[in-house]
């Protein structure tokens, strides 16, 4: 079973109450289920057997409002996306407790356990006290925004963020406990956070009291964290906005966000970018449109321009007769693609009117009017009994 199932488990739907359900209600549901599912009942059945397991869990979870709530909290967390967009990877530092796997003491085929429902279960089952503090865990994501100009979007910047989050202790380096001395292996549970109790018939795993979970105990919390291993602390990183980033993009930095409990991961950022407007460029994808005024005389007997590109200028040929209005397409001087290559600059041309001509050019203008009309131009040609 993998990690992700663990986390997307749905402990309510397990017990078939809903997420409003009462107490009183879950414990009822949890009953009926325990007393079908039972290995006594059901000699041989591996997933009846499977579903006890499941639902005893989801029973120990939900059955204590603290723990439920906490569950929830969690499960809406997880839902808004950051966790499982993380990844779960590097190893578990804290080197003082065994690790941790629920799907061993269940009996489940789980893969490894570091991230898994352990991390879950740290981040449920434990509130940090001063005498115990959460066995290793990955940071949380963090979020943050940053405002861009045009071209430092589409051409790729550099760019500090000072950001203030919850980092490793720099007195404990992250262990919770009193410089000097080590969180110890919790000796009700032997480190796994979770005991078995027994009653009646039925055997019940549940987070132990004594380290709440957390597998270790600190005799000593660190006075600058308080245990947690972890301090509020501003800091500025610097940050690399990849090329072609749009606005309203959010971009994942791995392991930037908060530190990782006691030596694991840290979690992501997530950087949501906004773009500020150009004075020239405007943005379609990867193609940068740009809008060229031409003169009238332009678009008739064709030129070449030179227009801005992100980096630098290019000529930008506009054929005799071209229409208003006409959008040219120079390729690969747009934006910069994610994995190489461009977009393309799309050039619209406009036609500018003067507002003033001197004399000589109104007069040039005049009798190219007469010269236009006796070759035949008529702009309203289509009108033809309009
Ligand atoms: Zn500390
Ligand atoms: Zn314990």
């Amino acid at each position: 079973m993998s990690q992700r199932e663990w986390i997307e488990k749905d402990f309510y739907k397990e017990l078939g109450v809903s997420s409003g359900a009462s107490q009183d209600e879950i414990k009822k549901a949890y009953r009926k289920l325990a007393r079908d599912l039972h290995p006594d009942a059901n000699p041989g059945d591996t997933k009846a057997e499977e579903r006890f397991k499941t639902v005893s869990e989801a029973h120990a979870v939900l059955s204590d409002p603290a723990k439920r709530k906490e569950y929830d909290d969690t499960r809406k967390l997880f839902a808004g996306g950051g966790y499982g967009r993380g990844g779960f990877g590097g190893g578990a530092g804290g080197g003082f407790s065994q690790e941790f796997n629920l799907g061993d003491i269940f009996g489940g085929a789980a893969g490894a356990a570091d991230g898994g429902l352990g991390d879950l279960l740290g981040g449920l089952f434990n509130r940090g006290g001063t005498r115990t503090s959460s066995r290793p865990r990955r940071g949380s994501d963090v979020e943050t925004e940053t405002t861009l100009g045009f071209r430092e979007a589409a051409q790729g910047v550099t760019v500090p963020l000072r950001m203030t989050s919850p980092s490793p202790c720099t007195t404990c380096h992250g262990s919770g406990a009193k410089p000097g001395t080590s969180p110890r292996v919790c000796p009700i549970c032997n480190g796994t956070g979770i005991v078995s109790r027994n009653q009646g018939a039925f055997g019940f795993s549940e987070p132990c009291d004594e380290c709440r979970g957390s597998g270790s105990i600190i005799d000593d919390p660190c006075l600058d964290c308080q245990g947690s291993g972890i301090q509020n602390r501003t800091r500025t990183i610097t940050v690399r906005i990849p090329p072609g980033v749009g606005d309203g993009q959010r971009i994942r930095l791995a392991g930037q966000g908060e530190a990782g409990l006691r030596g694991a991961p840290s979690g992501d950022l997530y950087v949501t970018v906004h773009v500020s407007q150009d004075k020239v460029f405007g943005r379609n994808g990867d193609d940068l449109t740009l809008v060229l005024p031409v003169s009238y005389s332009e678009l008739v007997l064709g030129t070449t321009v030179s227009v801005p590109t992100l980096d630098g200028r290019v000529g930008v040929k506009v054929p005799p007769g071209t229409a208003d209005g006409r959008t040219l397409r120079v390729r690969g001087r747009g934006v910069p693609k994610r994995g190489g290559g461009a977009g393309d600059l799309l050039v619209t041309v406009k036609v500018a009117v003067p507002q003033k001509l001197d004399n000589d050019a109104v007069e040039a203008l005049k009798r190219y009017q007469e010269a236009e009309r006796a070759s035949g131009f008529d702009p309203r040609a289509g009108w033809a009994g309009a």
